[in-house]
């Protein structure tokens, strides 16, 4: 059977125009069987890629494959959940497939969960329930292009149609990409440029969805919960009810009730919000359900637009609310088009830094256990709540890697990658590398303090008190360095620190200036060697430091001197 592969702009197709990837089979009659794989894009509106195969098909087949690679419970992890999953976030993900079953339901269709690694489970659906047309929402991580490959290619085999537009982001990073001459554009306002105004129209929602067809010998099931996937013991450590209810209705319902309030909407600035309000947290915190797709990006553009529209000023990128999605458009062009951007080694736009390993520090960092109440208590939250805002992030970030510990941005991003719901490939390296002044950024002389920063915007440190109860007594004087509080006060808050709560596993002040004199010469070499670093430079780098440093004055003594 002869295959087309058809130019993104072909005319059929100018609703998705040049943001889908299509193999069409002009043998193919409409009326046959379509699989529609859910993977993210968990949701029934603005989903070009179901509207298509609802529209052309007899029958079509809804399906999630759980992958119990990221399911399964793993004991030997830091935290519940699996090996690469945080708990919040399989929970969040399972209520999301609950809420697209039952959306699905109301159509007259269902979702199709079935186990296994997710190509040889598709594969084998598509032989077993004579698939013709197969759907789903283009992806550019790493992993997913890995196994669309896979797919694709058997696809492409077999005569079945494949339809994957890119839905998932407003740009199509391919084009970007292409637009600058086959390179990624490494700066924000650089990609402004580049991409201009989107230009799709959002999909309806189908009024109907055709009845799936016969499952042959394939094992069907319903959503699991957590519990039936080996979850029953970890619920005490979570907010109940959690805190984000996982699924499409909910991300609506949120949407609708931050872009009702047009003035808030309209006069958003980023850096002004306040990363220590938790009761009413300073920005939409719709991140969890943009990262799962239950939430299109595009619909959230277009109500934001709308508001605009209406109030006469409002603010612009980098720092309103557009500008926060062009930031995800961005991170997610320059993560597909930079080989290696998830790691320091092999990625050429990453500065080459010596950074240390110190497992002893990341866990005491990771564990809320570095003695800096602002530090802990972001870190407290971001393991109960799987979400911190972004200055938070900005600060637990710099902590661990430029401003104090000095510890890998890899290892900060493992963990983040971990905890948060709204963990996102693209949007965590890029910010990551960001934080670290490995790219985009590369002031590393400005510093998040971990002791003044958050007292700008809290003074008597209630944001602490709610996520470490054991300082909740210290007097507000002490709140940011309870270390410095006199026993006697530090006996009547009833929290002894190197007891109660940890003594400071680093001086800040001398952190700052070993960190300041590493990054300075480890810049000059990315800039001697033109950021190309062999091994044997960076051996030679790390020795250097050591005998600059005289006595060792690193941060494993620093920390030795404070306990
Ligand atoms: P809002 O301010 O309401 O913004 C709306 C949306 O815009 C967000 O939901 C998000 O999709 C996007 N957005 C906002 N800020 C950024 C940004 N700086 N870069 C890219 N997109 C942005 N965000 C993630 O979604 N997933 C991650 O894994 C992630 N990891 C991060 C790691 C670090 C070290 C830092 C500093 C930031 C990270 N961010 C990540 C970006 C940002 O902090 C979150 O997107 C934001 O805090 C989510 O809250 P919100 O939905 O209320 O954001």
């Amino acid at each position: 059977m002869q295959l087309q592969l058809l130019p993104t702009s072909h005319t059929f197709f100018t609703r998705f125009s040049l943001s889908s990837f299509i193999h069409r089979n002009p043998n193919m009659t409409s009326g046959s069987n379509s699989l529609m794989w859910f993977r993210k894009g968990l949701r029934i509106h603005d989903n070009p890629a179901l509207e298509y195969a609802a529209k052309n098909s007899n029958h079509v087949y809804p399906v999630f494959v759980i992958d119990p690679h990221y399911m399964k419970p793993d004991p030997n992890s830091f935290s519940p959940g699996s090996n690469l999953a945080g708990l919040n976030r399989i929970r969040f993900l399972l209520e999301s497939l609950v809420d697209l079953d039952s959306g699905l339901k109301k159509l007259g269709s269902r979702l199709l969960v079935l186990y296994g690694e997710p190509s040889d489970v598709v594969i084998r659906c598509l032989k077993e329930w004579d698939i013709k047309r197969l759907c789903f929402e283009y992806d550019t991580e790493p992993y997913y292009q890995a196994l669309d490959t896979k797919v694709k290619n058997y696809a492409l085999e077999n005569g079945i149609e494949v339809f994957s537009p890119v839905t998932h982001t407003l740009f199509n990073p391919v084009e970007i990409i292409e637009k600058n001459g086959g390179k990624p554009p490494l700066s924000y306002q650089s990609f402004l440029k580049l991409a201009g105004e989107p230009h799709w129209s959002i999909s309806s929602p189908p009024s109907t969805i055709p009845p799936i067809g016969d499952l042959g010998n394939l094992e069907v099931s319903e959503v699991p919960t957590v519990e039936q996937l080996g979850y029953q013991d970890f619920q005490e450590e979570y907010p109940d009810p959690p805190l984000f209810k996982g699924g499409e209705s909910e991300a609506l319902r949120r949407l609708k009730e931050s872009t009702n309030n047009k003035e808030w909407v309209a006069t958003f600035e980023k850096p002004k919000g306040d990363p220590s309000a938790f009761i009413k947290p300073a920005t939409t915190m719709l991140s969890p359900y943009l990262k799962f797709g239950c939430l299109s990006t595009r619909y959230f553009y277009q109500c934001i637009k709308e508001v605009q529209q209406e109030v006469k000023n409002h603010t612009s990128p980098p720092v309103s609310l557009i500008g926060q999605l062009l930031w995800r458009d961005f991170f997610y062009t320059v993560g597909f088009g930079t080989p290696n951007f998830d790691r320091m080694r092999g990625n050429t736009i990453c500065k080459q830094i010596p950074w240390n390993g110190d497992d002893e520090l990341l866990a005491a960092w990771r564990d809320a256990r570095t003695g800096f109440p602002w530090i802990d208590a972001i870190m407290v939250q971001l393991r109960k709540w799987g979400w911190i805002h972004h200055l938070a992030r900005h600060s637990v970030a710099c902590f661990l890697t430029r401003g104090d510990l000095f510890v890998h941005w890899e290892k900060g991003r493992d963990v983040f990658e971990r905890l948060l719901i709204d963990s996102d490939w693209a949007i965590n390296n890029g910010n990551w590398l960001w934080l670290s002044c490995s790219s985009f950024f590369y002031q590393y002389n400005r510093i998040y303090s971990p002791i003044s920063f958050g007292k700008k915007y809290d003074p008597t440190g209630a944001y602490i008190r709610h996520f470490l109860p054991v300082l909740k007594d210290m007097p507000k004087e002490y709140i940011y360095e309870p270390w410095k509080a006199p026993l006697s006060v530090q006996t009547k808050a009833k929290c002894i620190i190197g007891k109660d709560y940890p003594k400071p596993v680093i001086c800040h002040d001398d952190a700052i200036k070993e960190c300041k004199r590493k990054l300075a010469a480890a810049y000059e070499l990315n800039k001697k060697t033109n950021g190309v670093v062999s091994d044997e430079d960076m051996k030679k780098l790390r020795r250097k430091l050591v005998e600059d440093q005289g006595q060792g004055n690193d941060s494993r003594r620093l920390k030795q001197k404070l306990i």
